[in-house]
Formats: C-alpha cells, sequence, structure tokens
C-alpha cells in the first residue's frame, strides 16, 4: 500500500510503500475510499495552530506518527477473529472513521468525550491517518457503517466537520427555538421557526 507523510513541515509529502497492516483481534483495515483535508490537517502540515495570540505546536509527542488525515471513508478490507465472529461488520462494508479514540482512562474520556482527551489517542495525529490506501483501526467500535444514499465524499466529513456543526447546532437549540428573527449566511429570515425552511430542516436532523 502507499502512504503520504509528512517528513517535515511545511515541505511537500512524502509517499512510501509497505505492506497492507494486518488487523488485531479486534480491530478492522479499511481501504480508504476519501480523506477529507481539515483545517486540522493544515495545522498539522504546519505545526502550528494560531489562536489568535498563542501558538501552539501539534507535535509536541516525541512519537509522533505524521500521517495525516482524520476525516475516511472506506470499505472494510480485512477484520480481526472476534469481529468476524460478532457478525455486526462484513468486508466490503461502506463505513466511516471514528478517529478521537481517545485514551480511555482521563476524565474526558470516562465522560464520554474522548476529541477532548488529556492524551490524544487520535486517528491522522497519533495514529496513521487516512492519507493512506489502508487504514488500521484497532477496534471495530471505530468504524460506522454508512448508508448506500451517503457519498463517500460527503461520508468521509461526518466524523470531523459533521459532528462540529452538529455539537454547534445542538448547543444553539434552544436559543434558535425561542429567536423570532435569524440570520443564516448574508439571507435574513424572519418569523419563528415554523416559518424558516433553513431552520426547519437543521430541527429535523437534530
Ligand atoms: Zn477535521
Ligand atoms: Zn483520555
Amino acid at each position: 500500500m502507499k502512504r503520504a507523510k509528512i517528513v517535515k513541515h511545511n515541505e511537500p509529502f512524502e509517499f512510501e510503500e509497505l505492506d497492507i497492516p494486518v488487523p488485531p483481534a479486534d480491530g478492522l483495515v479499511v481501504k480508504s475510499a476519501y480523506s477529507g483535508m481539515c483545517h486540522s490537517d493544515m495545522n498539522h502540515w504546519k505545526d502550528r495552530i494560531d489562536l489568535g495570540g498563542e501558538i501552539f505546536r501539534v507535535s509536541t509527542n516525541p512519537n509522533y506518527k505524521a500521517v495525516p488525515g482524520h476525516e475516511v471513508a472506506g470499505h472494510v478490507y480485512a477484520m480481526g477473529e472476534n469481529v468476524a465472529k460478532e457478525g455486526v461488520l462484513k468486508v466490503g462494508d461502506r463505513v466511516v472513521v471514528y478517529p478521537w479514540m481517545g485514551c480511555k482512562k482521563c476524565g474526558y474520556c470516562l465522560k464520554g468525550c474522548p476529541n477532548m482527551c488529556d492524551v490524544r489517542s487520535n486517528i491522522g495525529y497519533d495514529h496513521y491517518g487516512g492519507y493512506s490506501t489502508f487504514v488500521l483501526l484497532p477496534h471495530s467500535k471505530y468504524a460506522l457503517k454508512v448508508s448506500e444514499s451517503v457519498p463517500m465524499e460527503i461520508a468521509c466529513l461526518l466524523a470531523c466537520s459533521g459532528i462540529t456543526a452538529y455539537n454547534a447546532m445542538t448547543a444553539a437549540k434552544q436559543e434558535i427555538e425561542s429567536a423570532t428573527e435569524f440570520e443564516v449566511t448574508g439571507n435574513y429570515l424572519h418569523g419563528p421557526p415554523s416559518q424558516c425552511i433553513e431552520c426547519n430542516i437543521t430541527m429535523k436532523h437534530m
């Protein structure tokens, strides 16, 4: 398989050829169909996150593995023996990779927020990401089945851009429902939510 690696920040990716990984008993190998390029991937490549006055480095971990790509959709290529026994997934299934794996021990992970893990254990940062023909997942729970009706190029965005927008809308839901006036991307929409087509569509998905 082929994968693209950051060997030096701000320099072109380096391509390398290696064997397809073998999944552990509880894990999976996903053949990547699409991998999004998130702004975080750009930060990763530049090794800097600008928070407006404060600059953070991304690669503070000396064991940093530099194959980015945390927005991955693809097909199940191989599975470990326990996953095969479970029978929930089969080879060829269309899946989205959930990249925020966390350490499973810190306060955030125990609260169900592995994306904010103190230690950080994410696909595309701390584990080889989707800029690769195949992606190894240590556990099958990080592969979520996706229906045929969702194109792969859209599906790959769901586990990062998708849930970011979903979270923002969920947090603002109460305010939206009680609001009487909306401003949506430059269009001014007046009236309660029931008169606002855009808002009704959003509500249905909540
Ligand atoms: Zn992202
Ligand atoms: Zn954690």
